[in-house]
């Protein structure tokens, strides 16, 4: 489980006189096995709090808990098996992956760096990572460029899986994509979610997004989380102001 107590991080801009809070005092834990979406405009803070629940950025003040210990105080091993269970998936899929790289070295990276497996292991469980993210076994001879967004998008996902994380966090990880291909990619992680009982933390700016994926939606604006509440289909369940101008700006898409 991860539990974020207090959790705030403050930048310095440049040129102004005042710190920026980018995530302003954040407390909430995460089940296990939970799919939790997070939405907010640009800039409202969810980049920086995902990079805190990874331990890529050092909090101000509070803590992110993982399995009950502060992430802020894991060291050598612990470290190294925490980048492992914490897995993070962003917008930009070619950027995260290395150019030189076939889509079979940049999904056994992962398996080598944290499991031991046998060759023919290593070779099963690319194949089958493969297939659980509808991809072609041909495609692993392939690099970055010479793939589709939708594409690299589900090769940066089974890069993620090799890991064998228990926490999936995706950072705007469909924006960008065509409707088509981003449905067919969210169907996939809805699927995925199921088979796997992952907890899978999801952020974006798009609520219908957020709607049809989680049962659990958090709203942040300014730093803060101002509405967090179960989903179960039904928009009553949530009352914030700020969340019903959302809800308008999308209701001609939600039929
Ligand atoms: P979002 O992901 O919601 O778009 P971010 O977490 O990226 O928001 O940014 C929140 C605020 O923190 C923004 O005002 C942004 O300019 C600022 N910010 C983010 N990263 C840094 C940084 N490394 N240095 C200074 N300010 C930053």
């Amino acid at each position: 489980m991860i539990k974020v107590n207090n959790l705030s991080k403050e930048f310095h801009e440049q040129g102004a006189r005042n710190e920026l809070l980018a995530v302003d005092h954040v407390n909430f834990s995460l089940q296990d096995g939970s799919f939790c979406a997070l939405v907010g405009e640009s800039g409202s803070g969810k980049s920086t709090l995902a990079q805190l629940m990874c331990g890529l950025l050092a909090p101000s003040s509070g803590e992110v808990l993982f399995d009950g210990k502060n992430i802020a105080l894991y060291r050598g091993k612990q470290k190294q098996a925490l980048r492992s269970k914490i897995q993070l998936i962003l917008q930009d899929g070619k950027g995260a992956m290395d150019p030189r790289f076939t889509v079979h070295e940049i999904i056994a990276e992962p398996i080598r760096n944290f499991r031991k497996l046998t060759k023919k292991e290593e070779e099963q469980e690319i194949a089958e990572l493969l297939t659980m993210m509808e991809l072609p076994e041909e495609i692993k001879l392939r690099k970055a460029h010479e793939m589709s967004g939708g594409q690299q998008k589900r090769v940066c996902i089974a890069r993620a899986l090799a890991a064998q994380p228990d926490v999936l966090i995706f950072d705007e990880a469909v924006s960008g994509l065509d409707v088509l291909v981003r449905k067919h990619i969210l169907d996939l992680l809805k699927r995925l979610h199921q088979e796997r009982k992952m907890t899978c933390f999801f952020i974006t700016h798009d609520l219908d997004v957020a709607l049809y994926l989680a049962d659990r939606v958090m709203v942040m604006r300014c730093g803060k989380i101002i509405e967090d509440r179960a989903f179960h289909g039904s928009t009553d369940c949530f009352t914030h102001s700020y969340t019903k101008l959302l809800l308008h700006s999308i209701a001609p898409y939600l039929g």
